[in-house]
């Protein structure tokens, strides 16, 4: 069936996502799927078994707009316990259904006709397009491999009077690279003579290795009562198909995000909020996530050995970047889809990620993974 006339598209760039496509043709070809972010492993079954004591003790109606309080407050707590910073759970904090909804809400409850919106890139393939439904201007700030770093004082360059939003990712999908504390003094410096809204993604939160801090937005006053933290409990407990995470924001800016969210989603389902609330309840819960990854990433690693690719170890998030430009010339896209095609192993190439795709050779590898599936992975890999 066809629509009987031509549609004006609202986002002619636009085609589907490279998450949906690269697992799609892993699973077509019965590859090993190290593409889209998910975990092949386990999920906590106290975890499991408190959602099924929620629905089985009736919680199985809408949960209030903003979220259940249970879980709000849990938020809250946390996130006092690891950056000292303190989010009313009435007022600053709501669950969102994925950190993909909280991100979208923000942009649209914030972002106006030629606002300009300034993005990292390689960035998150989600926050130019909901940008652009807003009518508002990604402006791009492209980083380079393979250290990825940001020049502040290009940045501040690109700040005029409608510079309404910068986002900031760490750590930092696709690259795995995080925000250090001079990163953050640079961030605090170049906003503290404008009203710019910060959209800070978080979604790794709890995924920063090598015993680094993760810099939250949350540790930084100046910074936080001009931010949106978005957070996501299908990465922090291994269930992205849950797609339940959640917004911190001051007072004001929660209002208006809110005003979208009732209209969005209205809420978010119940048994699953009390379950993650009730797990939050111990820290030890998410407090060892970081060495889980670690000990991921360096098995990963270390069964790249003697492979030709090269690795600049990632920092957080559970991607590791491989460069094969000492195996193919192909490009990143290209050879993603021939990896597996051909070799059976599925990865994510990161140009995609770029405003103007860059000849990068680089491919991004998911390593939350079950050690067999790395190490099978690896091996065809060590082949190439
Ligand atoms: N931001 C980043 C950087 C991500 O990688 C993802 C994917 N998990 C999201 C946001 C969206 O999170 P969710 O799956 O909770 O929607
Ligand atoms: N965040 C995940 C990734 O980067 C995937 C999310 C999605 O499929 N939309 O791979």
């Amino acid at each position: 069936m066809e629509y009987p006339s031509n549609i004006s598209t609202k986002l002619p760039k636009v085609s589907t996502t490279i998450f949906s496509v690269m697992s799609a043709l892993a699973k077509e070809h019965n590859a090993y799927n190290l593409s889209q972010g998910f975990p092949d492993f386990e999920v906590s079954p106290k975890l499991i078994e408190h959602v099924h004591a929620e629905m089985r003790a009736g919680f199985n109606q809408y949960a209030p707009m903003e979220g259940a309080i249970e879980l709000r407050e849990q938020v809250a707590i946390k996130t006092e316990k690891l950056y000292g910073a303190h989010y009313n759970p009435e007022k600053e904090v709501t669950i969102t259904a994925g950190g993909t909804q909280a991100l979208y809400t923000a942009f649209t409850a914030t972002i106006r006709e030629e606002d300009e919106v300034i993005l990292f890139t390689p960035a998150y393939d989600s926050y130019a397009p909901a940008i652009e439904l807003c009518g508002g201007k990604p402006i791009y700030v492209p980083l380079e491999a393979p250290h990825y770093k940001i020049d502040w004082n290009e940045v501040k360059k690109l700040i005029n009077r409608r510079t309404r939003m910068i986002v900031i990712n760490t750590p930092h999908n696709p690259t795995g690279t995080i925000f250090s504390a001079d990163d953050m003094a640079h961030l605090e410096s170049i906003t503290r003579d404008n009203d710019i809204i910060i959209l800070s993604d978080e979604v790794y939160e709890h995924t920063v290795l090598d015993g680094f801090q993760h810099q939250s937005i949350a540790r930084y006053p100046k910074l936080a009562e001009r931010s949106f933290i978005i957070g996501s409990f299908g990465k922090t407990f291994n269930v992205t198909g849950w797609k339940v995470g959640f917004c911190l924001a001051p007072t004001n800016l929660m209002r208006e995000f809110r005003k979208v969210h009732q209209y969005m989603v209205f809420s978010v389902n119940t048994p699953i909020q009390r379950a993650i609330a009730e797990f939050l309840k111990d820290e030890n819960n998410y407090i060892h996530i970081p060495d889980l990854f670690q000990e991921k990433r360096d098995f990963f690693i270390r069964a790249l050995n003697g492979s030709r690719f090269k690795v600049t170890p990632t920092q957080g998030t559970y991607f590791q970047l491989l460069n094969y430009s000492n195996i193919s010339d192909e490009k990143d896209t290209e050879f993603a889809k021939r990896l597996t095609v051909e070799h059976k192993v599925a990865s994510i190439p990161v140009s995609v990620f770029y405003h103007n795709p860059t000849r990068d050779q680089v491919l991004r590898f998911c390593f939350a993974k079950q050690e067999e599936t790395l190490e099978k992975a690896a091996d065809i890999l060590c082949r190439l």
